[in-house]
């Protein structure tokens, strides 16, 4: 079922995405692929431990990096509003991170999507203060149990304190701390429940895991994730981001339009490559074996995907 996976695991890879010095030594040390139950545990056992660094992107915007994906913080008068929640271990530390660049009480809890390592704060967060907003389907999911196909393993249905008690299906709009705040769902793309936020005065987008900057993204084929999604969810933010525009990847380092752009580049290219071979008829294991992401693999198989398992996830969601 790992086959073809590197050893950094979905949920162990927040803590590695874009801050290898954050890794935390269970990462490096593991050697081969963990039991289901076993992975959970050590992507918190990981989170409790895993530092939170902080960067200003706008006066009242901050990035959040640390276990899990990555989180934006808005401050001001209204209460600070924060996106995604990392693990539930990691919560201590969100809560001190924020307490040092913020005066504000708690306010609201944006998730970007259902993955458990952008939602399983979402319990501490509440009890701290927060109200939680999401996609419809984002609540939906979390209510329930839900297969991680990929990775083998069920988790559980998420506790009524973790689920967001604002949801919507298309857009919404926050008007927050001086800021003007779009909520936007794209179709389907990583999994059903995504969406983008965007700070429209502070210039700054995120996108959740519908980026992954600088290496293959993992697409959760299992709740509704597809690569044509993908590439049209990444169409969209480029149409909404100007040049300057400070554009936050689920996981990664932040980035600009023009590095979004050689993701969408390259997730197109290989598209291209695996489609033309699915089209002249060749199965999933010898479309694989005609390596369709060799010209990419150099620059992007750094992380939790290496190239035969991203044209597998790709060839199966054409
Ligand atoms: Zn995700």
């Amino acid at each position: 079922m790992l086959e073809g996976i590197t050893r950094r695991s979905f949920l162990e890879l927040g803590a590695a995405a874009g801050a290898a010095a954050l890794a935390p030594h269970w990462l490096k040390a593991q050697a081969a692929p963990a039991a289901p139950a076993d992975m959970v545990a050590k992507a918190r056992a990981g989170a409790a431990t895993t530092p939170i660094k902080t960067t200003r992107l706008a006066d009242n915007v901050f990035l959040l990096q640390g276990a899990g994906g990555n989180m934006v913080l808005q401050t001001g008068p209204q209460g600070n509003l924060l996106i995604d929640s990392s693990f539930a271990t990691a919560v201590p530390k969100i809560v001190e991170a924020i307490a040092a660049v913020a005066k504000s009480a708690p306010d609201t809890l944006i998730n970007t999507h259902w993955h458990f390592d952008h939602t399983d704060g979402n319990q501490g967060l509440h009890a701290a203060g927060f109200k939680i907003v999401a996609h419809q389907k984002t609540r939906e999911r979390l209510a329930a149990p839900q297969t991680m196909k990929m990775f083998g393993f069920t988790l559980p249905a998420a506790p009524e304190a973790a689920l967001p008690v604002v949801t919507f299906t298309d857009s919404m709009r926050l008007w927050h701390n001086g800021d003007t705040v779009d909520l936007v769902h794209f179709d389907p793309a990583h999994t059903d429940t995504d969406i983008y936020i965007h700070f429209r005065q502070a210039d700054v987008v995120h996108l959740g895991d519908t980026w992954f900057n600088g290496t293959y993204p993992f697409i959760d084929e299992g709740t509704g994730g597809n690569i044509g999604g993908m590439i049209r969810a990444n169409e969209r933010a480029l149409a909404a981001a100007g040049d300057s525009t400070k554009i936050v990847p689920g996981h990664g380092p932040l980035g600009t339009k023009a590095d979004l752009q050689k993701f969408h580049d390259m997730l197109s290219g290989v598209r291209d490559k695996v489609g033309a071979l699915k089209a002249a008829g060749a199965t999933e294991q010898e479309a694989i074996a005609k390596k369709p992401t060799a010209e990419f693999d150099s620059i992007w198989a750094k992380g939790m995907m290496n190239g035969d398992a991203f044209a597998g996830i790709v060839y199966r969601t054409l």
